[in-house]
């Protein structure tokens, strides 16, 4: 049996020099994310992808960011719960994509390096992880640098 899962998240962003962390990797950017926890929008969108493909809520019900508990909490402790979960149920990860909305900094030098960080994290090959980027073309809040955002899918399966 295949379930599709699907996720996504958005945090702001305000114009300081920096990094951005993207699946724990740290990338120089002149825009910092405001967020609760780590503000790792990439691991928050792939965990509520995990969490959706066996029929669970979203990482805001699970880590809320009303709750001190998660202040500064490590994205990874969320994907890890998440990847535990489908296990739990009896599924197993198939592949992975994640696509990042993000105007700047640009991701093309970093793609290779979040991309063999993910198949670390999910313990995926190569051809099971696909990290796209687009910009927001200079529209909207993504355009405008005001905020970044992440989609996610999986496919898990069981016997
Ligand atoms: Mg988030």
């Amino acid at each position: 049996m295949n379930h599709v899962g699907f996720g996504y998240d958005l945090h702001r962003l305000r114009k300081e020099e920096g990094e951005l962390l993207l699946a724990t990797c740290a990338i120089p950017s002149p825009y910092v994310v405001e967020a609760h926890s780590d503000g790792d929008v990439l691991l928050h969108a792939l965990s509520n992808a995990l969490l959706s493909s066996v029929g669970e809520e979203d990482i805001g019900v699970y880590f809320p960011d009303t709750s001190s508990a998660t202040l500064n909490m490590s994205s990874l402790e969320i994907l890890e719960f998440s990847l535990a979960k489908v296990k739990e149920k009896g599924y197993i990860l198939n592949n992975a994509v994640v696509c990042i909305n993000l105007e700047k900094p640009k991701l093309l030098p970093y793609r290779k390096q979040i991309k063999e960080k993910l198949c670390q994290l999910l313990s995926l090959d190569d051809e099971c992880v696909s990290i796209q980027a687009t910009t927001g073309e200079k529209l909207g809040p993504i355009g405008n640098s005001e905020a970044l955002c992440c989609y996610a899918t999986v496919l898990v399966s069981k016997e």
